[in-house]
Formats: C-alpha cells, sequence, structure tokens
C-alpha cells in the first residue's frame, strides 16, 4: 500500500512544478512514506531523521524542507511536528494538498499539519506514475472498518471506501497499453470492494475481460467474506492468477474471538477447502499469522501450528505482536505475552513455514510453466529470474542462442531444482 501511495504522491507533484531527486543529499524536498504498523516500522523513521540532522548540519546554507506522509504521520502529528527538521506531515487521505503545502513553507516559513481524514477520497482520477518494469499495483479501495483488536489501520487510514469502477478499468487498460504485464488489486480487505452494482467477484471479472494480456493478483482478503464467486471468477479467466492471499491471523478460536475477527478456525478451513475444490490442488495459499497476542498461550499457539499443518501455506507473512496505542488491545487487553516467548512462537512458525514451502516448491520440480521474466538475475548475468502463476520466482538459464528473450515475456521453464523461497529451471 505505501508503494502504491507513493506513486500516487509521485504522480500529484510531478503534475505540479516538481522533478524526482534519486539522490537524498542533493534534494530539496524530502519526503518520508511512512508505515505505523509495527512498532518496528515506526523506528525506521526516527534513524532516518538522524540522517536528516546530519545532512541538514553538512548543509548549513541550503534550505531543505522535510515533510512525514502516510500512517505514522496520521498517528503521531503533532509529536512528529516538534521534531526540529521536520516541516510538515500529511495523512493519507490529504496527499493532494503536497504541492502546496511545499510552496507555502518555501515562501512563509512554518509547519503544516494535514492529517483530515475523508470518508470518499480514493485518488480515482489519479493515474499513478508508475515504476517502469512488469508489474504494478492499482489500489481499488481505501480504509478499513474491521477494528481487528490490534490493528492501528482503521485509526490511521480512516473509512472504508471503494474506487469508482471506471476509473479502475481506465487504469487497467492503459497499464496493457503501457505493456505492464502483471497488475496486483490493491485494499486493505479487496473482497470488501463494493461500487454500484459491482462487488469484488464483479470487479475480478470485469479487469479479466478489459486486459486479457495481463496477468491479474490482488491483495489483501479478508477471510469474513471470501466466498465462491470470488473463487469462481478465479476459476473462469486464465489470465487471473490461481493464488490466494488470506490471512488468517490465528489457529485458534479464542484468540480470533478476542483479536475481533469475526470468523472460525472452522469457517477459515472451509474456505481454503472451497478454494482447492474449485481451483484445484494446486492453488497457492499464502497468509499473514500473528503470534503473541494478548492472553495468547503455549495452548493458542500450537492451535496456530496445527491450522498451519493442516492447510500448509505456499508462503506466510509472519509477526510478533507489537502493541499499538489507541487499539482496542491497547485500551482493554493486557500485552503479556513476554518478548523471549512472542521470538521463541514466531520462530517456530517460521521454521514451520519454511518446511512447508519446501514441500510446496519440490513438487514443481520437473514440471513446465510459464514464467514471465522479470530481470536478469544479480548474481550471474546469464541467469534471469521470473514468476509463474502462483508468484513464485524462478531462476532460470536460456541454453538457446538463437532465442533472445527481453523483459516482459512470457516463456516456459522447465524446473529441474529449488530452495525454500526459489526455483531452479531451464528455458525449454
Ligand atoms: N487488512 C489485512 C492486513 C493488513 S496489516 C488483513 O486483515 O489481513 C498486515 C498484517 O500486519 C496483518 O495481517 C497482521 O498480521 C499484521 N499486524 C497488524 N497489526 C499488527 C500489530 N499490532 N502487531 C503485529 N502485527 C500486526
Ligand atoms: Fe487491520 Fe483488521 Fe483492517 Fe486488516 S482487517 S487492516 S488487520 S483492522
Amino acid at each position: 500500500m505505501n508503494v502504491a501511495d507513493g506513486e500516487i504522491v509521485d504522480a500529484i507533484l510531478l503534475k505540479s512544478h516538481f522533478e524526482k531527486s534519486y539522490d537524498i543529499d542533493n534534494a530539496d524536498v524530502i519526503l518520508f512514506n511512512t508505515c505505523a504498523i509495527r512498532d518496528k516500522a515506526e523506528k525506521t523513521l526516527l534513524y532516518k531523521l538522524d540522517y536528516i540532522t546530519g545532512l541538514k548540519h553538512r548543509n548549513v546554507k541550503k534550505r531543505i524542507i522535510v515533510g512525514i506522509l502516510g500512517c505514522m504521520a496520521q498517528r503521531q502529528k503533532e509529536d512528529l511536528l516538534q521534531h526540529k527538521h521536520v516541516d510538515f506531515v500529511i495523512g493519507p487521505d490529504e496527499y493532494r494538498r503536497i504541492p502546496d503545502i511545499i510552496d507555502e513553507i518555501m515562501s512563509h516559513n512554518g509547519k503544516v499539519n494535514a492529517t483530515t481524514l475523508s470518508l470518499c477520497e480514493t485518488y480515482g482520477d489519479i493515474s499513478p506514475h508508475y515504476k517502469q518494469g512488469v508489474s504494478a499495483y492499482i489500489p481499488i479501495s481505501r480504509g478499513c472498518d474491521n477494528f481487528c483488536a490490534y490493528c492501528i489501520v482503521p485509526y490511521t487510514r480512516g473509512r472504508e471506501r471503494s474506487r469508482d469502477i471506471d476509473s479502475i478499468l481506465r487504469e487497467v487498460k492503459l497499464l496493457q497499453q503501457q505493456g505492464f504485464k502483471d497488475v496486483t488489486l490493491l485494499g486493505q480487505n479487496v473482497n470488501g470492494y463494493r461500487y454500484n452494482s459491482y462487488d469484488f467477484a464483479k470487479l475480478l471479472d470485469a479487469v479479466a475481460v478489459t486486459a486479457p494480456n495481463i496477468r491479474i493478483r490482488f491483495l489483501s482478503s479478508h477471510p469474513k467474506y471470501f466466498n465462491e464467486d470470488i473463487v469462481k471468477a478465479i476459476s473462469s479467466h486464465k489470465n487471473i492468477c490461481k493464488y490466494i492471499h488470506l490471512p488468517v491471523q490465528s489457529g485458534s478460536n479464542h484468540m480470533l474471538k478476542i483479536m475481533n475477527r469475526n470468523y472460525t478456525r472452522e469457517q477459515y478451513l472451509e474456505q481454503i477447502h472451497m478454494m482447492r475444490e474449485i481451483l484445484g490442488q494446486d492453488v497457492a495459499i499464502s497468509t499473514d499469522i500473528m503470534c503473541g497476542f494478548c492472553g495468547e498461550t503455549d495452548a493458542d499457539h500450537k492451535e496456530t501450528l496445527s491450522l498451519m499443518e493442516e492447510v500448509k501455506f505456499d508462503y506466510s507473512f509472519t509477526f510478533a505482536y507489537s502493541e499499538r496505542q489507541g487499539t482496542y488491545a491497547s485500551k482493554h487487553l493486557k500485552d503479556d505475552v513476554d518478548k523471549n516467548t512472542k521470538i521463541k512462537r514466531l520462530n517456530e512458525i517460521i521454521k514451520l513455514q519454511c518446511q512447508h514451502s519446501l514441500e510446496k516448491y519440490q513438487k514443481c520440480i520437473g514440471k513446465t510453466y510459464e514464467v514471465l521474466v522479470e530481470k536478469k538475475s544479480k548474481r550471474d548475468q546469464e541467469e534471469w529470474t521470473g514468476r509463474i502463476d502462483s508468484y513464485k520466482v524462478v531462476v532460470f538459464k536460456n541454453p538457446s542462442q538463437s532465442t533472445q528473450i527481453t523483459v516482459g515475456d512470457i516463456v516456459n521453464v522447465k524446473i529441474n531444482s529449488c530452495s525454500s523461497a526459489t526455483l531452479k529451471g531451464e528455458m525449454i
């Protein structure tokens, strides 16, 4: 989401009178696009602000404007503005004001706090300034109304709202014309999408038909309203990837209830079963898992491990709970799992996931896949890297002297070996 927001901000600034600099030491304006989801993400900004202090000492004569964008700006507003070198803070719904705010500070000095949240801002009319390459993100909704007990997102990104269907389809068409080959529809709960008569399944249908030459993915779905219509839409279009990211968070019903996730372990497993019934056993499934939330016992943790055993995710994104001020949990629950236990549980989850990923990757050996070529490998100039439909990375060689390949091609690669994170093969 931050990458996508960065591309919207780039588009807004480039349309005004700004140019992008890739050299922080020579920039006139420095913007930090921040994340507030965990304490670690927030600490990153504080280290970076130390760098700015040094930079300003080295350039005492130059006026450098520093702005903090995104969720941390929204959450810590005034505190961040107190920092000597921060000139403005802008929350996720106020990006349109950035050019004016910079101009205002350039001419009048002073500090600006722009952190009003909106009920309708989707930046639907702004075509993001996409990075060169083959893959792009298209934001389709913003905000979140779920209020999971641990999560800061509903407070920093505001109420859930969907982007209008026409602007999404226009964007997909544009990306296809520009040669992009892989598009991810993005939102906190993409399957909560609703615009006039369009729900998420209908949106998927429309996008797939509009851009038949583009691989389509989406991120993230919420199990609370994941349904068969979505899976049927995936199965009926060749260009929608057979890959679903469905965050589970915990395998314990007790924890799911305290987290306010609104589904049970059994319901989640039923959805996995339904996906595999309709899309086949090869559908790739990934998840988010959070351990060490308030009151989590060893027995709860074991339930998470057993759910992982039952599902065997292709990948998972794993986190130790980090208390966020202002959330339901910070006000009403006790962060009572000690740090060492959190780390121990997280390591057990990661270890098990590595085993499962390796098993999944090993199953690919001997098979041939269509690979979207992304770039030359950094380690070996003879090698290329790309991704298959299920998002797995493939490193491969092109043994044929006569067939040239370029970034964006789709080529057939036979898999010969693997690690738990990469497939290796040869183009055929
Ligand atoms: N909307 C998505 C997830 C967005 S946040 C969903 O509901 O699935 C991405 C992930 O960060 C979450 O799935 C969760 O696993 C993790 N996360 C959120 N808040 C957290 C916190 N306070 N501490 C640790 N991890 C957290
Ligand atoms: Fe956070 Fe829950 Fe919303 Fe996901 S669904 S963004 S975890 S509140």
